[in-house]
């Protein structure tokens, strides 16, 4: 039987990124010790707490169909953390809780893109961006972030590719590069997203892990907030990756357009979930500073060990739970220097080329296993890349 296009041409029939996790993956099953610094799963479960909170409203009877936009007490509570961090006005109105910040991202695009449709995202980006943007029916178009930009986006280059587009997906704290954009980033992705008339959908799930400088959020900026859907996620900040609750922060008839939406696709989140939600975000900032103190750590040890080496250089690790390490002057591309590394030293980092195009001659890693562990694999990632590096000198 057909299927459909659309969902046929998700991955856009090329890889879908994941083939050396996969590989890593398939060699543990096979009983092969492999350091895994691949996803950006913590290596600790949620706060009990937030279990308890979770459990006690499901024994309390929170668990039929919830209210589809969320319940009132947890938009209420985001659109308060979101004002407080960003001074502009938000309401419960301008809240929809999804189940995590993937089902944002793909409703925010159902919500601005018709078919065909072209939709702006940043090279390099998350693996799913492109396959979202195809997965609502509509054409991913890259713009290039460069290396020798540290990463930050130009808006010369988002200029040069808005012609005919509706919609722009950026995200700082950014996976995978660990780039925190700046003021004048942010500066210049308003002005052309202004120009072009462009939605701008602002991925900012990371936005509690922040090493240097501080998280900005694009909704803030003059003229932003009606153009502007911001995604936010419990998935990073609370570790609460499984229990899938996010949001989108965005204008109210584009809100009530997107709970219409979640009326037929989702609908709504377990309400046991968002009650916990609700806990959580109420504890205030010590518990996500305690969820991200160890990244925190984690890239101070990097900092340490690349600071003693040549062959490795660490783009400014600014925020959220990677680091994304450019590997050229081992002569091999990031695929090259992935497999190898995992076939020689059974240590496991993601190709930069799995991020797109401008990642290449990139690996990155997730911070993401005890800090021991972690030390001694980057520091053997180290060392095969000075051997390496030897050979092509
Ligand atoms: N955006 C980015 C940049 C991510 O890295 C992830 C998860 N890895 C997500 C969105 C989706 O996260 P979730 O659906 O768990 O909220």
């Amino acid at each position: 039987m057909h299927l459909s296009q659309r969902i046929t041409n998700v991955t856009g029939g090329g890889s879908d990124g994941w083939d050396l996790f996969n590989r890593a993956r398939a060699m543990i099953a096979r009983g092969i010790a492999v350091t895994e610094l691949t996803i950006g799963e913590h290596d600790t479960p949620t706060h009990p707490s937030i279990l308890e909170a979770m459990h006690t409203a499901a024994l309390g009877g929170h668990t039929g169909y919830a209210a589809v936009p969320g319940t009132d007490e947890l938009r209420a509570t985001v659109a308060a953390r979101v004002q407080a961090q960003t001074g502009i006005a938000t309401t419960a109105a301008n809240v929809m809780i999804t189940p995590g910040g993937q089902a944002a991202l793909f409703a925010s695009h159902t919500a601005v893109c018709d078919a065909a449709d072209v939709a702006l995202y940043i090279d390099p980006y998350y693996a799913t961006y492109p396959g979202t943007i195809r997965g609502v029916g509509a054409v991913p178009r890259a713009v290039p972030a460069h290396a020798a930009n540290a990463f930050q986006p130009r808006a010369e280059d988002i200029d040069a590719a808005a012609a005919g587009a509706v919609s722009l997906l950026v995200n700082s704290p950014n996976n995978p590069t660990g780039v925190v954009y700046g003021a004048d980033t942010l500066a210049g992705i308003a002005g052309v997203c202004q120009r072009h008339d462009l939605w701008l959908i602002s991925d900012e799930v990371y936005d509690t892990q922040v090493w240097e400088g501080s998280h900005l959020s694009p909704r803030a900026l003059p003229d932003m907030a009606d153009r502007t859907l911001v995604v936010g996620s419990m998935s990073k900040s609370f570790a609460m990756t499984g229990s899938r609750c996010g949001w989108i922060v965005g204008p109210e008839t584009a809100i009530d357009h997107l709970i219409t939406l979640a009326t037929h696709t989702t609908y709504g989140v377990p309400g046991y979930i968002q009650d916990a939600t609700v806990f959580a975000l109420a504890r205030g900032d010590a518990l996500e500073r305690q969820v991200a103190a160890p990244f925190r750590r984690r890239r101070a040890i990097a900092q340490d060990i690349l600071a003693r080496q040549n062959s490795v250089a660490l783009i400014p690790a600014q925020g959220a739970m990677y680091l994304m390490l450019d590997i050229r002057a081992t002569g091999l591309t990031g695929e090259a220097f992935a497999e190898a590394l995992l076939d020689t030293h059974h240590i496991a980092v993601m190709p930069g080329e799995s991020f797109g195009a401008a990642a290449a001659g990139h690996v990155r890693v997730a911070m993401t296993i005890e800090d021991g562990a972690f030390a001694s694999a980057l520091a053997a990632l180290c060392d095969f890349a000075e051997a390496r590096a030897g050979q092509t000198a």
